[in-house]
């Protein structure tokens, strides 16, 4: 039997998940790490926990669930609250959830990590590349910065999520999130 090296994944939502886990399985031994205290309402946050457990469950890899507290997500942003998308805010919570995996990572042994946001054409990779490697520094382990949107990887993502029948959702994650998408829509 070949023996594959473990991978940290962290995971954003499930429909970015469908693509991305299947790809690394083919070369790592991936764990999910779902660690996103920028989801809100709570309601939300445990749909997106559960869809992406059932993700999970199909695929046979294992889900470690991050500690939920949108408070310390407030603080992380805060002074940059009120700046829209792709901005200081976005970065901050980039940051904050790299943070979190790399630390993980570290603390499991796992001497590599990774993230499903660079699925979403809304994600500036650029600055995943930079939180993530900045984040494994401080923690000691290495980040595969691999954009997974290219090679048709959101195509496919979204074919896969019909596959897995999940919910569509209509806005990124945070509460500011929320409202400038229904404000993009009226
Ligand atoms: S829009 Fe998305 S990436 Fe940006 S701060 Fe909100 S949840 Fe985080």
């Amino acid at each position: 039997m070949v023996t594959r090296e473990k991978i940290l994944v962290h995971v954003c939502c499930a429909s970015c998940s469908t693509h991305v886990l299947n790809l690394l399985s083919a070369r790592y031994e991936p764990a999910a790490f779902f660690f996103n205290p920028n989801i809100q309402p709570e309601g939300e946050y445990r749909l997106r926990l559960a869809e992406t457990a059932k993700v999970c469950e199909a695929l046979g890899i294992p889900l470690i669930e991050g500690e939920y507290d949108p408070g310390a997500w407030d603080e992380a942003i805060a002074p940059w609250r009120d700046l829209g998308e792709k901005s200081e805010r976005c970065w901050a919570c980039y940051r904050l959830r790299l943070g979190a995996a790399a630390a993980e990572a570290a603390r499991a042994g796992t001497g590599i990590f990774t993230t499903t946001l660079s699925v979403s054409p809304h994600k500036i990779h650029e600055r995943i590349l930079i939180e993530g490697e900045a984040a494994a520094r401080r923690f000691g382990v290495a980040f595969l910065g691999e954009d997974f949107k290219k090679k048709d990887g959101f195509r496919i993502s979204v074919e896969q999520s019909r596959l897995f029948r999940l919910t569509r959702q209509d806005y990124c994650g945070c509460l500011p999130s929320r409202g400038e998408a229904a404000g993009r829509r009226r």
